[in-house]
């Protein structure tokens, strides 16, 4: 009886192994689709910057063109089409696989494939536009508020925690938010 069991359990394992190996296998062929669009998309969109027009006609063999495709140290340059580079940086900041990372992490992986002058730039001006974000930093710098012990005080208005919250995604031209909270009453 007990030998039974183990062979039921070897088989159930087995089954999940190729069951995770089957999904694999299929999300990688949709990743080579989605590249292939891309790379499609990239080829129509042919415009190319003038620094990168001058560092291909360099020939330094670091740069060089393939099927209407520039590579820059073996990196995909993606033309500037505001279209294609807010898909790409999309998809490596708020897809359900990469899901919100920092400014350094997103632009080690956009970097594993793609290139374009401005690409840190445009990465850290991402993030900064990404209300999640955001919003968990603004959670975490109340945690951290939270930390230090406080006096008792004795009336209102006495004194007072100040805030600066920023930069935010512009909003009629305002970007930063001031917070004044009395630590007597929290009336905000
Ligand atoms: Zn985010």
């Amino acid at each position: 009886m007990k030998e039974d069991n183990k062979d039921v359990q070897l088989l159930k394992k087995e089954l999940w192994a190729r069951r995770t190996t089957a999904k694999i296998t299929m999300i990688g062929r949709k990743t080579t689709a989605d590249k292939n669009n891309r790379i499609k998309e990239i080829r129509r969109n042919n415009t190319r910057e003038k620094e990168v027009v001058q560092t291909l006609e360099k020939k330094d063999g670091l740069t060089w063109e393939e099927d209407g495709v520039v590579y820059m140290e073996g990196r995909i340059y993606v033309p500037n089409n505001k279209k294609i580079r807010e898909e790409i940086l999309k998809e490596n900041h708020d897809s359900v696989d990469v899901g919100h990372l920092g400014q350094h992490r997103m632009l080690e992986l956009l970097k594993r494939m793609y290139w374009w002058p401005g690409l840190k730039e445009d990465v850290k001006k991402y993030i900064q536009r990404c209300f999640k974000c955001q919003q968990n930093k603004v959670q975490y710098q109340r945690k951290v508020g939270e930390l230090h012990p406080l006096e008792i005080l004795q009336g209102s208005w006495q004194e007072i925690s100040i805030d600066i919250i920023g930069p935010l995604p512009k909003l009629n031209g305002i970007d930063a938010m001031v917070v004044i909270v009395d630590r007597f009453t929290k009336m905000i």
